[in-house]
């Protein structure tokens, strides 16, 4: 991946105590393979290298006393750039029409959902429209999100082909739903094509909107740039949402995204769940392409979810060995509640090497999921007193929860280890492991 190749180059650099230009010169030829791998456009890519090499052959940092590590903030401070500096806000003044298109399955529908919650959040009244009349289900698909984040939906009766006369009924809809921001979800195709494009211009021309959004899936790379050249040529562009980006082994189009259509990212989506969507900040993508920890975003992702007090109790138990089923449990739960778990660990400094230490599976959610159900099958004082958890009542337990005897006791006895481990403190990679040993 980028940030782990990034990481490598940058883990030399810093070490380096005077730096010749033999050092940056093959630091940067490194990094301009790696945003190549990662797909980032080329000429992008080239653009990028020369900046960066420029200030870096620069008095200021030659002469300093640690050289690497003011090349590292320069590659900081240009990446922010190239991703467009500030964070891009949206016009939400009213009346306040967002048009969200894009090709199939990049995410609209999905996205248009998850931008609701987000500004119902921020204590806005959406509203959602289907304006997908192509796919049977879509229409459905948009419903069924919109109850699941308690948005109101227009849905236009099944057969309706007329994309306009919804478009003029939901705008009528909402005068009397008393909304503030309404979102039109879409049609989308394979490919960018003619009808596809007529439809949205004229969708565009009826509800004009003040924030037209490109959703692109960040996993296609180069195409997608192409894509939003595509789609700002036809209806103009005021932004794009850049989804699965968890998925995203390269990140590349985050990077030619910006640079190369000159259109601010606005939002990112990282997981099919409604609350996996924020606004997007260059200076935060930056460090985490260069693998420096995302700390502001963990920080405060990890703040909305987690029972902080929960989690000192559990740390301090952990310490005394005191650690028990019952925090055992209470750990999982806030762990389900952050979802999936490389998404967040991704964003901790240094998580790219540690990663390749965990054992593939120890983070499986269906494990985690077993673990947890063996746990719940146990009596209130067998959780807080693990050590009496023998013969029968291992039997029962397994029946309970659906295991083998030989898989509780397999759990068992790494709970214990694992216990005894919490104790010589910060073992956390080790924890890991025993983790993954269970199957
Ligand atoms: P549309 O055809 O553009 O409306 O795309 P959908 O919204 O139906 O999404 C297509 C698929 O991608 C669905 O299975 C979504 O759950 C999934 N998806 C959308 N956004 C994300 C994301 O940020 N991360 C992941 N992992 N999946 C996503
Ligand atoms: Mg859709």
């Amino acid at each position: 991946a980028l940030s782990e190749s990034l990481d490598n180059t940058f883990r030399n650099l810093r070490g380096v105590g005077k730096i010749s230009e033999k050092n940056i010169t093959d630091a940067l030829r490194e990094v301009r393979l790696s945003l190549l791998e990662a797909d980032v456009e080329f000429s992008v890519a080239k653009a990028f290298i020369a900046t960066v090499k420029e200030q870096a052959m620069g008095e200021k940092v030659m002469k300093s006393i640690k050289p690497g590590e003011q090349i590292v903030k320069i590659f900081n401070d240009e990446l922010t750039k190239l991703l467009g500096g500030d964070q891009a806000p949206m016009d939400l003044n009213p009346p306040a029409h967002i048009l969200i298109c894009g090709l199939n399955g990049a995410g609209k529908t999905t996205t248009s959902a998850k931008l609701a919650l987000r500004l119902k959040k921020d204590g806005r009244r959406p509203l959602l429209i289907a304006c997908d009349l192509y796919r049977p289900a879509a229409i459905d698909q948009l419903k069924t999100l919109a109850e699941q984040v308690e948005v109101p939906c227009f849905a236009p009766e099944a057969g309706e082909t007329d994309v306009l006369k919804v478009a003029k009924q939901a705008l009528s809809w909402a005068k009397e739903q008393n909304g503030t921001v309404l979102i039109f979800d879409t049609a989308g195709r394979q490919e960018v094509d003619e009808t596809l494009i007529e439809e949205l211009k004229q969708l565009n021309k009826l509800i004009e909107p003040k924030e037209t959004l490109l959703v692109a899936d960040s996993a296609t790379g180069q195409q997608a740039v192409s894509v939003a050249q595509s789609f700002d040529a036809a209806v103009g562009l005021t932004g794009i949402v850049l989804t699965k980006l968890d998925g995203d082994a390269r990140g590349g189009a985050a990077l030619s995204m910006r640079a190369v259509t000159g259109k601010p990212i606005k939002y990112i989506g990282e997981g099919e769940k409604m609350d996996q969507f924020t606004e997007f900040y260059p200076d935060r993508m930056a460090s985490r392409i260069l693998g420096m920890g995302d700390i502001v975003s963990m920080v405060e992702h990890a703040a909305d979810k987690i029972d902080e007090e929960s989690v000192m109790k559990s740390a301090k138990r952990m310490q005394d060995g005191k650690f028990d089923f019952n925090d055992f449990l209470d750990q999982m739960k806030m762990l389900n509640k952050l979802g999936p778990l490389d998404g967040l660990m991704g964003m901790l400094p240094g998580f790219n090497k540690i990663k390749k230490q965990i054992p593939a599976g120890a983070l499986d959610p269906k494990r985690m999921k077993r673990m947890e159900a063996i746990v719940l099958s146990m009596t209130p004082t067998e959780r807080s007193r693990p050590e009496l958890i023998k013969g029968r009542r291992r039997k029962r337990i397994a029946e309970g929860s659906g295991n083998t005897v030989i898989q509780v006791n397999q759990f068992l006895k790494q709970f214990g280890q694992m216990r005894k481990m919490m104790k010589s403190k910060g073992k956390m990679r080790d924890m890991m492991k025993q983790l993954g040993g269970m199957d």
